[in-house]
Protein backbone atom coordinates (compact mmCIF):
# COMPACT_ATOMS: atom_id res chain seq x y z
CA UNK A 1 0.00 0.00 0.00
CA UNK A 2 1.06 3.46 -0.61
CA UNK A 3 2.81 5.76 1.61
CA UNK A 4 0.15 8.63 3.15
CA UNK A 5 1.82 10.88 5.23
CA UNK A 6 0.93 10.96 9.08
CA UNK A 7 -1.67 13.76 9.48
CA UNK A 8 -4.06 13.58 12.48
CA UNK A 9 -7.34 13.89 11.24
CA UNK A 10 -9.83 14.40 14.04
CA UNK A 11 -14.00 15.45 14.83
CA UNK A 12 -16.38 15.46 16.90
CA UNK A 13 -20.28 14.17 17.52
CA UNK A 14 -22.92 17.04 17.38
CA UNK A 15 -22.68 18.22 20.64
CA UNK A 16 -18.60 18.05 21.21
CA UNK A 17 -18.96 15.73 24.06
CA UNK A 18 -17.38 12.83 21.93
CA UNK A 19 -13.99 13.98 20.13
CA UNK A 20 -11.91 11.33 18.55
CA UNK A 21 -8.69 11.62 15.83
CA UNK A 22 -6.52 9.44 13.80
CA UNK A 23 -3.39 9.42 12.17
CA UNK A 24 -3.41 5.87 10.40
CA UNK A 25 -4.28 6.28 6.50
CA UNK A 26 -7.31 6.85 5.06
CA UNK A 27 -8.02 2.99 3.48
CA UNK A 28 -11.70 3.77 1.11
CA UNK A 29 -14.54 6.31 1.57
CA UNK A 30 -18.18 5.00 1.20
CA UNK A 31 -21.50 5.66 0.90
CA UNK A 32 -24.05 3.58 1.80
CA UNK A 33 -27.65 3.63 0.98
CA UNK A 34 -28.87 0.58 2.86
CA UNK A 35 -32.32 0.83 4.65
CA UNK A 36 -30.45 0.16 7.87
CA UNK A 37 -28.28 3.42 7.18
CA UNK A 38 -31.33 5.66 6.12
CA UNK A 39 -32.81 5.08 9.59
CA UNK A 40 -29.61 5.23 11.77
CA UNK A 41 -28.76 8.97 10.05
CA UNK A 42 -32.38 10.05 9.24
CA UNK A 43 -30.84 10.66 6.03
CA UNK A 44 -30.20 9.51 2.82
CA UNK A 45 -27.87 7.46 3.03
CA UNK A 46 -23.70 7.22 5.24
CA UNK A 47 -20.40 8.36 4.69
CA UNK A 48 -17.66 6.37 5.90
CA UNK A 49 -14.11 7.25 6.10
CA UNK A 50 -12.13 3.88 7.13
CA UNK A 51 -8.82 3.98 8.64
CA UNK A 52 -6.75 1.75 10.70
CA UNK A 53 -8.35 1.01 14.45
CA UNK A 54 -5.08 0.76 16.44
CA UNK A 55 -4.22 4.43 14.98
CA UNK A 56 -8.00 5.56 16.02
CA UNK A 57 -8.51 7.32 19.85
CA UNK A 58 -11.80 8.83 20.81
CA UNK A 59 -9.85 11.76 22.82
CA UNK A 60 -12.76 13.13 24.69
CA UNK A 61 -15.60 11.43 25.88
CA UNK A 62 -17.27 8.10 26.08
CA UNK A 63 -19.40 6.20 23.24
CA UNK A 64 -22.03 3.91 23.62
CA UNK A 65 -23.43 0.96 21.48
CA UNK A 66 -26.47 1.65 19.56
CA UNK A 67 -28.05 0.41 15.97
CA UNK A 68 -28.90 -3.24 16.33
CA UNK A 69 -25.75 -4.10 18.96
CA UNK A 70 -25.12 -6.93 16.97
CA UNK A 71 -22.11 -8.02 15.55
CA UNK A 72 -21.63 -4.50 14.12
CA UNK A 73 -20.88 -2.22 17.06
CA UNK A 74 -22.47 1.37 16.31
CA UNK A 75 -20.90 3.95 18.49
CA UNK A 76 -22.67 6.94 18.95
CA UNK A 77 -22.50 9.85 21.41
CA UNK A 78 -25.00 9.41 24.96
CA UNK A 79 -25.63 12.95 24.97
CA UNK A 80 -26.63 14.19 21.06
CA UNK A 81 -26.77 10.51 19.92
CA UNK A 82 -24.76 11.07 17.01
CA UNK A 83 -23.61 8.10 15.18
CA UNK A 84 -19.72 8.45 15.45
CA UNK A 85 -17.87 5.38 14.43
CA UNK A 86 -18.48 1.49 13.75
CA UNK A 87 -16.30 -1.45 14.55
CA UNK A 88 -17.06 -4.76 13.47
CA UNK A 89 -15.13 -8.32 14.18
CA UNK A 90 -14.94 -9.16 10.66
CA UNK A 91 -13.48 -5.97 10.17
CA UNK A 92 -10.52 -6.72 12.10
CA UNK A 93 -8.26 -3.44 12.80
CA UNK A 94 -10.97 -1.16 10.41
CA UNK A 95 -12.71 1.70 11.30
CA UNK A 96 -15.76 2.85 10.15
CA UNK A 97 -15.69 6.57 10.48
CA UNK A 98 -18.80 8.42 9.92
CA UNK A 99 -16.98 10.70 7.59
CA UNK A 100 -19.82 13.65 8.16
CA UNK A 101 -18.15 13.96 11.91
CA UNK A 102 -14.88 14.69 10.85
CA UNK A 103 -13.95 18.41 11.57
CA UNK A 104 -12.65 19.09 7.94
CA UNK A 105 -14.78 17.58 5.33
CA UNK A 106 -13.44 16.52 1.93
CA UNK A 107 -13.95 17.48 -1.09
CA UNK A 108 -14.08 14.86 -3.22
CA UNK A 109 -17.28 12.30 -3.70
CA UNK A 110 -17.06 9.13 -1.88
CA UNK A 111 -14.85 6.56 -3.47
CA UNK A 112 -17.37 3.92 -3.30
CA UNK A 113 -21.03 3.23 -2.54
CA UNK A 114 -23.01 0.43 -1.87
CA UNK A 115 -26.64 -0.88 -1.81
CA UNK A 116 -27.79 1.16 -4.47
CA UNK A 117 -30.54 -1.11 -4.93
CA UNK A 118 -32.14 0.71 -1.81
CA UNK A 119 -31.34 3.88 -2.91
CA UNK A 120 -33.54 6.72 -3.00
CA UNK A 121 -34.56 7.25 -6.87
CA UNK A 122 -33.12 10.95 -6.79
CA UNK A 123 -30.07 10.15 -4.80
CA UNK A 124 -26.86 10.96 -6.78
CA UNK A 125 -22.99 10.37 -5.07
CA UNK A 126 -20.91 10.64 -7.72
CA UNK A 127 -18.88 7.46 -6.47
CA UNK A 128 -16.77 5.82 -8.38
CA UNK A 129 -17.77 2.85 -8.03
CA UNK A 130 -21.14 1.75 -7.56
CA UNK A 131 -22.47 -1.54 -5.99
CA UNK A 132 -25.92 -2.90 -6.03
CA UNK A 133 -25.44 -4.15 -2.29
CA UNK A 134 -22.53 -4.83 -0.16
CA UNK A 135 -19.82 -5.72 -2.66
CA UNK A 136 -17.74 -9.39 -1.90
CA UNK A 137 -15.11 -10.02 0.22
CA UNK A 138 -12.88 -10.14 -2.33
CA UNK A 139 -13.48 -6.47 -4.32
CA UNK A 140 -12.30 -4.86 -1.10
CA UNK A 141 -8.40 -5.27 -1.71
CA UNK A 142 -8.28 -3.94 -4.89
CA UNK A 143 -10.86 -1.15 -4.58
CA UNK A 144 -8.46 -0.06 -1.26
CA UNK A 145 -5.48 -0.63 -3.68
CA UNK A 146 -6.74 1.62 -6.14
CA UNK A 147 -8.15 4.25 -3.29
CA UNK A 148 -4.84 4.24 -2.30
CA UNK A 149 -3.05 5.03 -5.69
CA UNK A 150 -5.49 7.54 -6.55
CA UNK A 151 -4.94 9.04 -3.23
CA UNK A 152 -1.41 8.82 -3.45
CA UNK A 153 -1.68 11.38 -6.72
ZN1 LIG B 1 -22.67 14.43 21.34
ZN1 LIG C 1 -25.66 0.81 5.26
Amino acid sequence: MAETPSVTITGQCRCGEVRFAFDGPVLLTAACHCRGCQRMTGSAFSLTTATVLSRFTVTKGETVLGGLRGDARHHFCDGCKSWLFTTHEALRDMVNVRTTMLDQLPAEPPFVEMFTDEALPWVKTGAKHSFAQFPAADEFGPLMQEFAATAAG
